[in-house]
């Protein structure tokens, strides 16, 4: 059944009408506890809130399916715009991107321009740029950018993701790179990825223990616990620097930990999406944990003082929802 709903969530996701509808509604279905809001002003005063508890932040302006160059010319001039505003505010935060929203998918050559453009102004105020990791699809694409990347700038760097079998391998090539290290969140062949967690974790745990003992800055992106506190033992061990890595987190989950461990003294960094394309990523984080639908259902269905509400198009779409997972579940029963 957990992975039922998951390849539900994972398909929504990828729903092109669903993605581009999505962005007229504004933000529903609970997606504004997730997602900090649809423009720059809005996000900036969380990012202050948080940096005044000495938490930094990484801003992602959501953006899915970008189709020609100049959606992806737009992207790119809204994170210069970002840019500025960091600058501007003098704000504890850098930026992530991903490349599809700067054209990968439309012209390789058109999206590196675009990432230097980026780059070039985040060097000039000293902002850090992660690009993202997305689906294997565009893996191999993402890698060839930025090394092509690195042969010009040193504020860049990308994600590995530990359900991949080559990750380890890969690490060990970009032992000089800024690395995010996650587990994915993508649903992908068992031709390419552990699909049980525990390998998945193990995976998580070695290659970050490798990191800790190297040179270069990583960020450990995780909100599980058993993770955490197994990598804070090995910390203390070791005798690691804090300056050498930060621990991440996505805004809206699990934030008594995020406060727990900037006041424990380690580097903490908030990864802080926004914009009104929210409904792909909105998707991703209900299929990596279910149970934030009890939000959806709540958020759907009801107003504050437990009235139901009319909202055709949702209500819809999460009846059309419910159809596609009881027929699954239906035809798993008969196979
Ligand atoms: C900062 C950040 C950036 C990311 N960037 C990328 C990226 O570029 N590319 C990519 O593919 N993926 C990215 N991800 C997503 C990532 O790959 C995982 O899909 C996601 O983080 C879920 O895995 P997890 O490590 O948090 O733990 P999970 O395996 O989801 O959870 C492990 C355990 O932790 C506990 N737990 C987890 N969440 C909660 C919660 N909300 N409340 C209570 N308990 C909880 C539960 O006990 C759970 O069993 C990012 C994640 C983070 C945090």
């Amino acid at each position: 059944m957990a992975n039922l709903t998951r390849d539900l969530f994972i398909g929504l996701s990828n729903n092109k009408l669903l993605n581009t509808n999505a962005k007229k509604w504004g933000f529903r279905l609970g997606a504004e506890k997730f997602v900090a809001g649809t423009n720059i002003e809005s996000v900036i005063e969380v990012v202050k809130e948080l940096n005044s508890k000495g938490i930094s932040a990484t801003l992602d302006n959501l953006g899915e399916f970008v189709a020609d160059k100049s959606e992806a010319g737009m992207a790119k001039d809204e994170i210069i715009q970002l840019l500025e505003t960091i600058h501007n505010e003098n704000l504890d935060c850098h930026v992530s991107v991903k490349l599809t929203q700067l054209g990968l998918d439309i012209e390789r050559d058109f999206c590196i321009e675009n990432m230097k453009e980026i780059l070039d102004r985040a060097y000039e105020y000293d902002i850090f740029i992660n690009i993202d990791m997305e689906k294997y699809l565009h893996y191999e694409k993402t890698l060839d950018v930025l090394h092509i990347l690195r042969k010009q700038y040193t504020n860049v760097g990308t994600v590995i993701q530990s359900y991949l079998y080559r990750a380890e391998e890969d690490l060990e090539k970009l032992k000089d790179v800024r690395i995010r290290l996650v587990k994915g969140a993508y649903k992908e062949s068992e031709d390419v990825a552990y699909q049980s967690k525990e390998e998945i974790d193990r995976n998580f745990i070695v290659m970050a223990k490798d990191r800790l003992l190297g040179d270069t800055f990583t960020s450990i992106a995780t909100h599980d616990h058993n993770i955490i506190n197994e990598l804070k033992q090995f910390i203390e061990e070791n005798q690691i620097s804090k300056d050498k890595f930060e621990f991440q987190m996505l805004y809206g989950f699990r934030t008594e930990m995020h406060d727990g461990l900037a006041e424990e003294g380690y580097n903490f960094c908030t990864y802080i999406p926004f914009g009104n394309d929210w409904f792909g990523y909105f998707m991703r984080r209900l299929a990596e944990r279910p149970q934030n639908m009890n939000l959806v259902l709540k958020d759907t269905f009801y107003t504050k003082d437990n009235k139901l509400k009319k909202e055709p198009i949702i209500a819809g779409m999460l009846a059309i929802s419910t159809v596609i997972l009881l027929s699954k579940c239906n035809k798993k029963k008969k196979d």
